[in-house]
């Protein structure tokens, strides 16, 4: 590696360091910006890379009361946060996720007045059709318009910048330390907003957790976001929050790139069929519930397999019923033909298929919307819905892994977004939004298109806060403020 040159190098400094380039940090950059704080953000991926996580996003959830052009029909506050509390139960900070569903009302129209654009709800396999909006172009689209408009507001923004710390000074502020494009920089601000994403594709991280099992890990997302500021932070005295093997990881397909492979590597066929690891067994009820509410548990559950690798078999009744991920399935006209395209133990497969059959009623049309009772009996574990016999050529399978999507690991802040240490002080100067402390609003489970709920109200109000308290105004007042400022 380079040594790193820190001379000969023009001085930056700013009233606010935003250090992260996806959809929490532009929030933070925008509000943070219209509010006079001159605004310098840190986006360590290449500029054609930018954006991190946020660029494969499609949707955001959020409250409203009625149907639109956009959404089939109302969410509202009790169901929102019921829906939260289920995936989250105990591990929920209820009055945290509270705030965070009554301020995404607003959150459409914010977006939509920074540019952003709608579409028409997708049908698909996760039906968020009436709980969640569809954003015109995906996530690049939206990163795009966030990066054009932050441009428009006169943020600076440099690429190949890796904040790498935060060093306290007192009166004057803060600095932040970076690395941009190999050199090392300290740059003098009065705060700094931490939005550098979660440690997801720190393999080395994860492996303090799962043990060599993480290196069979495929990361859905930007390769950039490894944890370098989080750790600083935690190192500094932030206080951790959050289950620090806990994720977001759903099954992908096993040919997927290492990282960034995105949303077309997800399998969605699991639930209508069988799934069965390198043994050749079943390991877990496919049909414990509807896919929206299951489909997250899945990496996890097969990070706990031999190699990190399972089957979703299937047959042909089943073909056609979701989005298939990019790459084919293994195809065979008989389960002995497609087995002998698995690397799992032939025999011990083709017995399980053989139980499977024996205890799965003969249901020809399976009816995703609703958990429609059809169980097996007599084999464990049990199949509790949507069973129905492989007995439909052709058959199929996607060989899959555990696809990683965020961490949960991250800092303590308050409602103001300001890190907490240990004692419960804030650690000054210091903000947090998006990812990296998205643990203090769920601690487990997720609901799809939450992710950007809380990078995006997070983020405005650690724009607000950060860019108040850089200024010397008081933050208090900045916090009724947020509505009021129209670009
Ligand atoms: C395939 C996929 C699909 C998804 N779909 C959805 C969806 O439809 N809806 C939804 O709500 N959520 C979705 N999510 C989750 C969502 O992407 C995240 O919850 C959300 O985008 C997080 O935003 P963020 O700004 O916190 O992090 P990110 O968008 O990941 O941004 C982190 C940024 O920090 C930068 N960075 C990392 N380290 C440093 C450093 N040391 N210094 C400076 N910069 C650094 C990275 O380059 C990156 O730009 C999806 C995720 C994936 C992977």
């Amino acid at each position: 590696m380079a040594a790193l040159r820190t001379d000969g190098q023009p001085p930056l400094a700013a009233d606010v360091v935003v250090a992260g380039g996806g959809n929490a940090a532009l929030c933070a950059a925008i509000e943070a910006s219209l509010r006079g704080a001159r605004v310098l953000l840190l986006e360590r991926a290449p500029e054609y890379l930018r954006g991190g996580n946020s660029r494969h996003t499609r949707n955001i959830r959020y409250l409203h009361d009625e149907r639109t052009a956009y959404v089939t029909g109302p969410y509202p506050r009790e169901e929102f946060l019921d829906d939260l509390l289920r995936v989250g139960g105990s591990a929920t900070n209820t009055p945290f996720a509270e705030t965070t569903i009554e301020e995404s009302r607003r959150v459409p129209e914010w977006m939509a007045r920074q540019g952003v654009r709608w579409q028409q709800p997708l049908r698909g396999t996760l039906h968020l059709s009436r709980t969640n909006l569809f954003f015109l172009g995906g996530g690049k689209a939206l990163v795009n318009t966030y990066y054009d408009r932050v441009l428009r507001l006169g943020v600076r923004v440099c690429y190949n910048a890796a904040v790498t710390g935060v060093e306290d000074r007192g009166g004057a502020g803060c600095a932040a330390l970076a690395e941009i494009a190999g050199v090392r920089r300290t740059i003098p601000c009065r705060a700094l907003i931490a939005a550098a994403g979660g440690f997801e594709a720190n393999i080395g991280w994860l492996t303090r957790y799962w043990g060599e099992a993480a290196r069979r890990f495929l990361i859905r997302g930007t390769p950039y976001n490894d944890g370098t500021l989080l750790a600083a932070l935690l190192e500094r005295g932030a206080q951790p929050v959050g289950d620090p093997k806990g994720f977001h990881a759903l099954a992908i397909d096993a040919r997927s790139p290492q990282f960034d492979g995105g949303i077309v590597t997800r399998v969605d066929s699991l639930p209508f069929g069988i799934v069965v690891n390198r043994e050749g067994r079943r390991f877990y009820d496919e049909g414990e519930d509807i896919w929206p509410k299951r489909y997250a548990i899945w990496g996890g559950l097969v990070a706990a397999q031999p190699d990190q690798t399972a089957y979703s078999v299937f047959d042909a009744k089943a073909w056609g019923r979701f989005i298939p991920p990019a790459y084919p399935p293994y195809r065979a006209e008989t389960i002995p033909a497609l087995a002998a395209q698995l690397d799992l133990n032939r025999d011990q497969f083709l017995a399980t298929v053989e139980d499977f059959n024996r205890g799965a009623p003969a249901v020809r049309r399976i009816d995703m919307s609703r958990l429609d009772g059809s169980a097996t009996s007599g084999v464990a574990p049990p199949k509790t819905n949507w069973a129905s016999r492989l007995d439909t050529p052709p058959f199929f399978a996607f060989p899959v892994r555990p696809g990683i999507t965020f961490t949960y690991l991250g800092v303590t802040v308050d409602a103001r977004t300001r890190v907490l240490t240990a004692s419960g002080a804030a650690m000054p100067h210091v903000y947090a939004a998006g990812e990296c402390m998205s643990g203090n609003i769920l601690l487990r489970g997720y609901l799809g298109g939450f992710g950007l709920t809380i990078g995006t109200v997070s983020g405005r109000i650690a724009g607000r806060e950060a860019a108040a308290h850089a200024m010397g105004r008081d933050a208090g007042a900045a916090a009724g403020a947020v509505d009021r400022v129209r670009a």
